[in-house]
């Protein structure tokens, strides 16, 4: 009888995960979620002998299935979920998942970096996510690595020239940030947004899974499940005990070659004359900006991580793709509200049928004002004024939010003359 009872709960547990691991793969597909953003798994299903421990291992499961069984094998069935632990491969006693970039459908962009993290221009390294390899502990490391092999490049400093400009304030900047001025470098750290990178982008209270790590200067990071919020906090708190200076709000627009050798690093507020360059920029790229008069203003941002902190505010949203209309609904889901949606052309034909559903309610609700073919001309303290088909219009506004798309690091890299290999489901 307990044995009989035993094999019961078995199958019963069996076939509910199962028909979960179904739901998650066809909710993803139905919605256009197929597309993994970095290194995933490829099961073979000849191989796989449906052990499970992929499923368990990953470290994701917690927060999103990322991994499933279905007809006792396993599949990606939350494709978009995968930020590339590997841990699965790891575990897999049958060897039967490969892990890859990109897809057969859509190609993913790797720079080709050597061993040092030098790419194919003498004095240009890569270093974390814009290299292929995601997670927070690679990003450490890598940043750590590729300033060891820059200083061992330069070895003396020139007087009228900075050692290196490292690009990006993610974990790979920060801490290539505190290497360079562990080892006594000339160095300025530039960064478009905030201390953090990704992670400052992360959902409020996400649950962060790392591994413990070497941080110059600091020592061990010693972290292995930690809250967004405090793996924020910690590294606000090095930046201030360490002393290292980053130029926050600063975004490279160019690098070029320098007439007395090195590079000219051309940001948003002046040019850099450097001897080499760490590009440490992730893979998210740089978000495409309105170019009006008033974009610098605080309270223009460019991606929505917390819709609650909008509550009572008259917040504009400009743009018509899937992240413009999820940030309007979602900020006009929140108490006390009121937020337009500006789009240039006619219709939203490149979002998603579900988004354009939830702004078409809202719209006929009223909890959410859309104004076709209207271009943002100014943006107020307290006000934006845009050219609609009916003319110009003031509105009284405390919060702008601009999901205009983005300019992906690929482009800057072939721009700087760095070769990029496209994956497409290769490792
Ligand atoms: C939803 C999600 C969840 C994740 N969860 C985890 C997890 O639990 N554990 C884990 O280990 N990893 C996780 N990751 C992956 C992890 O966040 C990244 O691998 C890591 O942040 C990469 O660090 P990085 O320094 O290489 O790049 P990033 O963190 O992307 O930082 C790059 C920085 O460069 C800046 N930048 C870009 N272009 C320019 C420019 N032109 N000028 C100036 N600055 C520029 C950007 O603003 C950014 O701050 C997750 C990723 C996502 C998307
Ligand atoms: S660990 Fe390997 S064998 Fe086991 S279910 Fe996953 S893919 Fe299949």
């Amino acid at each position: 009888m307990p044995a009989l009872l035993i094999v019961a709960w078995y199958i019963r547990k069996h076939s509910h995960h199962e028909s979960t691991s179904l739901q998650t793969l066809r909710a993803a597909t139905q919605e256009g979620m197929i597309e993994p953003p970095t290194l995933h798994p490829e099961i073979d299903p000849t191989k796989c002998i449906g052990c499970t421990n992929c499923v368990q291992a990953c470290p994701e499961q917690g927060s999103h299935q990322v991994l499933g069984m279905i007809r006792k094998k396993a599949h990606l069935v939350g494709p978009t979920n995968c930020i590339g632990h590997g841990a699965c491969k790891a575990v897999c006693p049958a060897n039967a998942i490969t892990l890859v970039f990109g897809t057969s459908r859509r190609g993913v962009d790797i720079p080709l970096v050597k061993p040092d993290f030098e790419t194919n221009v003498p004095g240009i390294f890569i270093a974390g996510e814009l290299g292929g390899m995601g997670l927070i502990r690679n990003a450490v490391e890598q940043g750590r690595q590729a300033m060891h092999s820059i200083g061992q490049l330069l070895k003396s400093s020139h007087r009228n020239q900075l050692d290196v400009v490292i690009i990006g304030a993610g974990p790979a900047g920060i801490c290539a940030t505190l290497a360079a001025t562990e080892a006594g470098l000339k160095h300025v750290t530039l960064e478009q947004e905030e201390l953090g990178g990704t992670v400052a982008h992360f959902p409020r209270r996400k649950l962060v899974m790392t591994q413990p790590a070497v941080l110059p200067i600091v020592g061990e990071m010693r972290f292995k499940e930690v809250q967004k919020e405090t793996l924020i906090e910690f590294w606000r708190n090095v930046e201030r005990d360490t002393g290292i200076k980053i130029n926050y709000n600063e975004r490279v627009d160019a690098i070029e070659p320098a007439p007395n050798g090195g590079f000219a690093v051309r940001t948003t507020r002046r040019n850099y004359n450097t001897r080499a360059v760490l590009l440490a920029i992730g893979r998210r790229g740089t978000p495409r900006k309105l170019d009006v008069p008033g974009e610098e203003l605080d309270k223009v941002v460019y991606r929505v991580i917390d819709p609650q902190q909008y509550c009572n505010q008259r917040v504009l949203v400009v743009g018509g793709g899937d992240s413009a209309l999820e940030a309007a609904t979602s900020i006009a889901a929140e108490a006390g509200t009121t937020v337009t949606l500006s789009y240039r052309s006619a219709a939203f034909s490149r979002a998603k049928a579900k988004n354009r559903k939830l702004v078409e309610e809202m719209s006929e609700s009223g909890r959410l004002r859309v104004l076709f073919n209207s271009n943002v001309k100014q943006i107020l303290a307290e006000a934006v004024e845009i050219a609609t088909e009916q003319g110009d219009e003031m509105i009284a506004n405390d919060a702008v939010v601009v999901s205009a798309g983005g300019i992906l690091p690929s482009a800057f890299l072939r721009g700087i003359g760095i070769h990029v290999e496209t994956k497409w489901g290769t490792e």
